[in-house]
C-alpha cells in the first residue's frame, strides 16, 4: 500500500498550489474537497441519507444537490450541519479508500482543509502543512476572489489557529515568497519523505 500524506493549510497559503506542484512531479492527489462535491451527486447511498435528513429539497428537480438550500437549512443550525457532517465526512473516506488502492505510486497525497480539526492526520504517514503570514494570505485571497480584507480575515478567525496547525505538523511548506521557491520547496520536501 501507498503511504499517505496530508497535504493541508488555511485560506489561502497555498495548498492547492503545492498540490499542482505534487502532481507535476508524478505523484498522484485527492482533493476531497472537489469530491465531496463529486459524491453528493454520484453516491445514491448517500443522497438518500441526505434526503432523509434535510427532505426532498436538498436535490433540484435535475437530481442535483442544492447547495444553496442546503446552506440555508444548516446555517445556525449546529446540530444539524454536525449530522450533514456525519454522513458525508464518512462517504468521502470510503471514495479515499478506494482511490488509495487503484494507485500504484509508493506515496500518495491528500489534499484537505481539515486535515488537523478532523484528524484525519491519524490516518496519514505524514502531514504537510502549507503556510504563510496573514497578510499575505489575505492580500492573495482578495486578488484570487474580490473579496475584500475584512471578509477573507473573518474566514481565517474561524480556522484552526496557524500556531496549532505548525505544532502538529510533520512538514511545514513556508509559502511568503514567489511562485518559484513554493516549487523548490515543493520539490525537495516531497521527494525527501521517507
Ligand atoms: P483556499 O483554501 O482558499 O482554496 P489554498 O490554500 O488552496 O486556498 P491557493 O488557491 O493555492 O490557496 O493560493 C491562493 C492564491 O494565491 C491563488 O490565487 C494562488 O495562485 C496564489 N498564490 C499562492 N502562492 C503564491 C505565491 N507564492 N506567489 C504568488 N501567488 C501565490
Amino acid at each position: 500500500a501507498p503511504k499517505i500524506i496530508g497535504l493541508t493549510g488555511g485560506i489561502g497559503s497555498g495548498k492547492t498550489t503545492v498540490a499542482r506542484f505534487i502532481e507535476e512531479f508524478g505523484f498522484p492527489v485527492y482533493y476531497s474537497d472537489d469530491r465531496a462535491k463529486t459524491i453528493v451527486n454520484d453516491n445514491e447511498n448517500l443522497k438518500i441519507k441526505i434526503k432523509e435528513l434535510l427532505g426532498d429539497e436538498a436535490y433540484d428537480e435535475n437530481g442535483l444537490y442544492d447547495r444553496k438550500f442546503v446552506a440555508g437549512k444548516v446555517f445556525n443550525n449546529k446540530e444539524l450541519l454536525h449530522q450533514l457532517n456525519e454522513i458525508i465526512h464518512p462517504a468521502v473516506r470510503l471514495d479515499f479508500e478506494d482511490w488509495v488502492r487503484k494507485q500504484t505510486k509508493y506515496l500518495v497525497f491528500k489534499e484537505t482543509a481539515l486535515l488537523f480539526e478532523l484528524k484525519l492526520n491519524r490516518q496519514c504517514y505524514k502531514s504537510l502543512l502549507v503556510t504563510a503570514e496573514d497578510n499575505i494570505r489575505i492580500k492573495r485571497v482578495m486578488d484570487r476572489d474580490g473579496k475584500t480584507y475584512r471578509e477573507v480575515e473573518a474566514v481565517m478567525e474561524k480556522q484552526m489557529p496557524e500556531k496549532d496547525k505548525i505544532k502538529m505538523a510533520d512538514c511545514i511548506i513556508y509559502n511568503n515568497t514567489n511562485l518559484e521557491e513554493l516549487k523548490e520547496q515543493t520539490e525537495r520536501i516531497v521527494f525527501n519523505i521517507e
